[in-house]
């Protein structure tokens, strides 16, 4: 655990020195007010707290768990995630996916294959970890073993309409000049913003060592189910002689949920190791007209709602608008009346919606369809070189579905047939889409050949 005294702060040069007079940096260490206080430290929490002290502010890191801590995740890795990491940062990379075995619900298995990394694999304890050292190095302190119970930004523990105060559930209290939420999806500081949901999902996860022959026919590859709730997928992700096996689908049916993990994992023939872990979390993602500030107090992240619909992939989303959210802290900690603060609370609010608001648009509108649809997505991504294509690009980063929609006049036209696309009656009905994609798949570039493998292998 490290010093809760701003005084304490460490002497690394930051890149940028604080817009601020030095006499009144010395009345708020006096009083011990810190510029930012970031609640939680996964990725987006640990991203805010770098942003807002590599502009030299002071940051206080809390975060509720001793580090580093389990988190459940597949840990994939996309391109958007890797381009929004601090400088320098080295991934701790468990595989590399070359390649995607696409199934409908346990049949129709696909491999596409790819000679370029589609995305990387990770360990969340161990990312989540150099994430804060990035943070910690760059001047932010951390404390561990720190639950936030609640935030006030006016009563009697708040000394001005400058300071915020945050409660811990020990007791004690530490005042900050702008809040940073990133508490996760049972965020409290979200619920203080009075941040609204359209989505909410449950996703369950069970991580299994597996044997080295096991290991070895996986490395690489990773496999996607369409699942048979609406809306609902499973996954396999290797991570060396571990497999991250989960599924994720609506909360509400929570035995269906589990069920749909047990048959996945039997069938995958790997229901004879025992996972070393096995657990839930939920995934949330925002109305669109869901708030993500209030007064001094910034929301991202899991905390906001801010994830991709479809796939349900959070870390970019995370890292993302952590990035924006400690960036507009450093701003609302400057901002000496609370008009001037509500104006940087607004242009973070902006940039959230200019960026991660339109990719999630699109990303509700394809979940809406796949959830009508499973089998025309299976179909088109594993028989449709287009498909595929894109759907490689947008992992690794060089687009995204709504650059792609907004450009190309033909995924325009498809996205509206999709739209307008009635459902199947039932997964059943994918099924002739999807023996049509198994005779037309192909691996991109021709690298390694289409074969198709079995779930199960
Ligand atoms: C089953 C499953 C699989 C997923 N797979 C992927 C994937 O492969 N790729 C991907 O990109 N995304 C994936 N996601 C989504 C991703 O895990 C999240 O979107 C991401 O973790 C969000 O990061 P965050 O920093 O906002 O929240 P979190 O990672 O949840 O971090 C929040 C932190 O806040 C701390 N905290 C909570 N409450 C308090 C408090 N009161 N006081 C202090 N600290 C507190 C927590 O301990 C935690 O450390 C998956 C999600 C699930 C459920």
């Amino acid at each position: 655990m490290s010093s809760e005294n701003p005084t304490e702060h460490p002497t690394e040069q930051p890149t940028e020195q604080p817009d601020e007079q030095p006499d009144e940096r010395a009345a708020d260490d006096q009083q011990r007010v810190w510029d930012v206080v970031v609640v939680g430290a996964g990725p987006a929490g640990a991203s805010a707290a770098y942003a807002a002290a590599v502009a030299g502010r002071r940051v206080l890191l809390l975060e509720k768990a001793e580090l580093p801590r389990y988190k459940t995740c597949g840990g994939g890795i996309i391109g958007p995630s890797r381009d929004a990491l601090p400088p320098g940062f080295e991934l701790p990379l468990r595989d590399r996916v070359h390649a995607v075995t696409f199934s409908l619900d346990g049949r129709f298995a696909r491999t596409r294959r790819s000679r370029h990394m589609l995305f990387g694999l990770i360990n969340r304890p161990e990312f989540d970890q150099r994430l804060v050292e990035a943070a910690q190095k760059a001047g932010a302190e951390l404390r561990t073993g720190a639950a936030v119970a609640r935030v006030e930004q006016h009563g009697a523990a708040v000394p001005d309409r400058r300071t915020v105060a945050v409660f811990l559930n020990d007791g004690e209290t530490v005042l900050a000049r702008a809040v940073v939420g990133a508490d996760g999806s049972a965020s409290r500081i979200g619920a203080h913003v009075g941040v609204r949901l359209d989505q909410v999902d449950l996703g369950l996860e069970a991580e299994i060592p597996v044997p080295d022959s096991v290991a070895e026919d996986w490395a690489g590859r990773v496999l996607i189910d369409w699942g048979p709730l609406p809306g609902s997928y499973g996954w396999v992700f290797p991570k060396g002689e571990t497999l991250t096996v989960g599924v994720i689908s609506a909360r509400g049916d929570g035995s269906a949920t589990k069920r749909y993990l047990e048959d996945f994992i039997g069938r995958l023939g790997l229901a004879g190791f025992e996972p070393s872990i096995s657990s839930g979390h939920l995934t949330r993602c925002r109305a669109d007209d869901s708030p993500l500030s209030r007064g001094r107090v910034l929301v991202c992240g899991d905390a906001a709602g801010l994830l991709e619909p479809w796939t349900r992939e959070g870390i970019s989303y995370a890292l993302r608008s952590g990035r924006l959210a400690g960036e507009w802290a450093v701003r609302i900690a400057e901002s000496h009346d609370a008009v001037d603060a509500r104006r940087q609370a607004q242009n973070y609010t902006f940039a959230i919606k200019a960026g991660l608001g339109v990719e999630m648009s699109m990303g509700r509108r394809l979940l809406a369809a796949f959830e009508r649809r499973p089998g025309m997505v299976h179909a088109a991504v594993t028989g449709f070189r287009p498909a595929w294509t894109a759907f490689a690009r947008i992992v690794r980063g060089s687009t995204s579905l709504a650059e792609i929609v907004r450009d190309h006049p033909m995924a325009r036209r498809a996205m509206t047939a999709l739209d307008r696309s009635r459902p199947e009656a039932g997964v059943g009905a994918g099924a002739g889409a999807g023996a049509g994609a198994e005779a037309g798949a192909e691996a991109e570039g021709g690298a390694g050949g289409g074969a198709g493998v079995t779930s199960g292998r």
